[in-house]
């Protein structure tokens, strides 16, 4: 250690935030102590990268020969440990500014969640919420960070945490450039003192950093730009291995393209597909994008202009020399360069996964499952290629087993001559449309019926008017094309007794529906209420819902089964006029009960009641 002339001693408190993940750090239980490793060698290699970068776009540095490097010391028997790089450093700002405090507000939010929940504390989250330093809080509970800027003329500082709540920052002599971080391990993690221990958790988690990572005198890790390598020489393994450590994810990755692409603009890129989304979806500030290398350099991480949107989900590199190397993140943003790789990219995944419908439909399933969400995104984001995501999506139907899907392009081969319409529901469960009794004529006449039952399905479905030259339908609404069904009925009703009973219909539920009209579409239900043409779409509605939980239904016709025994029963009865009072309480018994079914009811109480009535009526014993 050098010798330090002290000067200034200064006391900090952390932020109040701060305290808290501290607190919550170290008195939680972890599953993966090991992480600190891979943290703070992550952000040595941050700095180590930073520093290259300068020199390449010549910033005048303090020891511009000092090899790029990162060194680990341990001893057993001290149990002592300690991290050096030779990148970057940090200034007395960059101590007080970046290592006291929480980057995300949403960080704290996040962790308190999982803690109630009583989800042990997994380490390995830690990394994902910008406060990856404090991970060595699981395997110590003091740590010294010695530092020097990379600026000529440099102060050097020595930060120290003293206690959960403070930390001090004086000034010291430090010869060399860039971070040292050294701290006793607690009595249960004396096993990162061990030196066979840390170099395979280094082979494990950051075999891929690109500076020689020392422990004591022996390099341990293994550099290379992996996706500069000809495709056939790279094992499985080590493509599993670098999907680790380009995305974090503790799983393998679902599958990978590589691609070497020449011509307009040179790149190569190694672009991997996760088993499933990272744990808060659509979070833009936390999805981990594409890195992107130049000539083996790493300019940027997480650089999102180099995917559309909705494909935030892939992970891994790009590596250009089309792009200056001083590139900063605006210039990335509007480079025609990015714009063109990103076409590319895009048109290669698509391809990608046309390829797995068509020959691996079981693993584009299980994609779709996990990623649909993000095609369905891309309907509206990207016109462009808005007939291959069309291609792309799948949803369960009546013709489906439950848990499996189907495409557009398999439900329009399976329609008969005269179907001329793609119909559609949309609802909460597989479950509970099928119950639905606007599916009872569909069922009989073997028409099938996409079930729509994933919530962003009601934004998509309104974005898709038709499909291969056919509309698309909801069987909700009133203006179906179905035919009525021509069967004999000995029983049917008379002309008078189906304008009787459409009179007591209206008369009673009066300004409750739009209309009454007679059913094509019922079989075995009474009565279901469907959209008319001039209220909203169901997923229209059903959208207006997700977003305002107050938002009032719009109003519906109440269609209504001329067949049905007891619609011909109440037919007759109001016709002969018999029990005024039980004809008007049914009518509005199945009114509510339509409303039940969408579940619109809003006073079951009464419900309750009337059905009491009704029900006492019925059990009335005739002595
Ligand atoms: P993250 O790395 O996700 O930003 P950390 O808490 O790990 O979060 O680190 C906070 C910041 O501290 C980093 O962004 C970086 O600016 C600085 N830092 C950490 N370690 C080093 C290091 N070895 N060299 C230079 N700066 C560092």
């Amino acid at each position: 250690m050098s010798q330090d002339t002290k000067t200034e001693v200064q006391e900090f408190e952390y932020k109040a935030e701060m305290k808290q993940l501290l607190h919550l750090i170290i008195h939680s239980l972890y599953t993966h102590p090991e992480i600190f490793l891979r943290e703070l060698i992550s952000n040595a290699s941050d700095a180590l990268n930073k520093l290259r970068l300068l020199k390449l776009t010549n910033h005048e540095i303090l020891d511009p020969d000092l090899p790029l490097k990162i060194t680990i010391e341990v001893d057993e028997k001290n149990r002592t440990f300690s991290i050096e790089d030779t990148g970057v450093g940090m200034s007395r700002v960059d101590l007080i500014e970046r290592i006291g405090t929480v980057a995300s507000s949403g960080t704290m939010e996040f962790l308190e969640t999982l803690k109630k929940e009583g989800a042990s504390f997994d380490g390995d989250l830690i990394g994902q919420f910008g406060v990856g330093f404090y991970s060595v809080f699981m395997v110590t509970d003091e740590v010294t960070i010695e530092t020097r800027h990379y600026a000529p003329g440099s102060q050097g500082y020595r930060w120290k945490s003293v206690g959960e709540g403070k930390f001090i920052v004086e000034e010291i002599d430090r010869q060399q450039r860039g971070t040292k971080i050294s701290f006793t391990l607690k009595k249960d993690a004396e096993e990162f003192c061990e030196v066979h221990r840390i170099k395979s958790i280094i082979q494990r988690y950051s075999n891929f950093v690109n500076f020689p990572i020392y422990v004591g005198t022996e390099q341990v890790n293994t550099i290379g730009a992996l996706w500069h390598r000809k495709k056939d020489e790279i094992k499985e393994e080590e493509l599993n291995e670098f999907y680790k450590f380009v995305s974090n994810d503790f799983h393998p990755p679902l599958g990978h393209l590589h691609l070497n692409i020449e011509g307009r603009v040179n790149f190569k890129a190694l672009i991997f597909i996760p088993q499933s989304p990272p744990l808060r979806l659509f979070d833009p500030e936390h999805e981990k994008s594409l890195h992107l290398y130049s000539n083996r350099v790493f300019i940027q991480d997480d650089c999102k202009e180099l995917v559309p949107e909705y494909l935030i989900f892939l992970k891994g590199v790009v590596d250009t020399e089309d792009l200056p190397l001083n590139v900063s993140r605006e210039v990335t943003q509007s480079s025609p360069v990015t714009a063109k790789i990103r076409e590319i990219i895009t048109g290669r995944v698509l391809s990608f996964l046309e390829d797995w419908a068509k020959n691996d439909p079981e693993k584009y399933d299980t994609f779709f499952k996990n990623f649909g969400r993000y095609l369905k995104l891309g309907i509206n984001l990207d016109p462009a290629n808005r007939d291959r995501l069309l291609d792309l999506l799948r949803f369960e139907s009546t013709k489906t087993e439950p848990g499996k899907l189907t495409s557009l392009r398999e439900y329009v081969a399976r329609m008969n001559g005269e179907q001329k319409e793609i119909y559609f529901i949309t609802g909460d469960s597989r479950g509970s449309l099928e119950k639905n009794p606007n599916l009872e004529y569909f069922a009989k006449n073997d028409i099938e019926v996409l079930l729509l039952t994933d919530q962003v399905d009601v934004f998509t479905i309104g974005s898709i008017p038709e499909y291969d030259g056919k509309p698309l339908k909801s069987i909700e609404k009133a203006d179906i094309d179905i035919k009525d069904r021509d069967e004999d009925d000995a029983d049917s009703l008379s002309d008078e007794e189906v304008k009787e009973v459409f009179r007591v219909f209206r008369e009673t539920l009066g300004g409750k529906v739009e209309d009454v009209i007679g059913s094509k579409r019922l079989v075995d239900s009474a009565a279901t209420l469907v959209f008319g043409k001039h209220g909203l779409d169901p997923h229209t509605e059903r959208m207006m819902k997700l977003i305002d939980k107050d938002f009032s239904s719009s109003k519906k016709i109440l269609e209504i089964n001329l067949r049905h025994p007891l619609i011909r029963n109440l037919a007759r009865l109001s016709l002969a006029r018999k029990d005024e009072e039980f004809v008007k309480n049914s009518v509005l018994h199945i009114y509510e009960g339509a409303l039940l079914i969408e579940d619109n009811l809003t006073s079951p109480e009464e419900f309750v009641r009337r059905m009491t009535d009704i029900m006492v009526r019925a059990s009335k014993i005739e002595y």
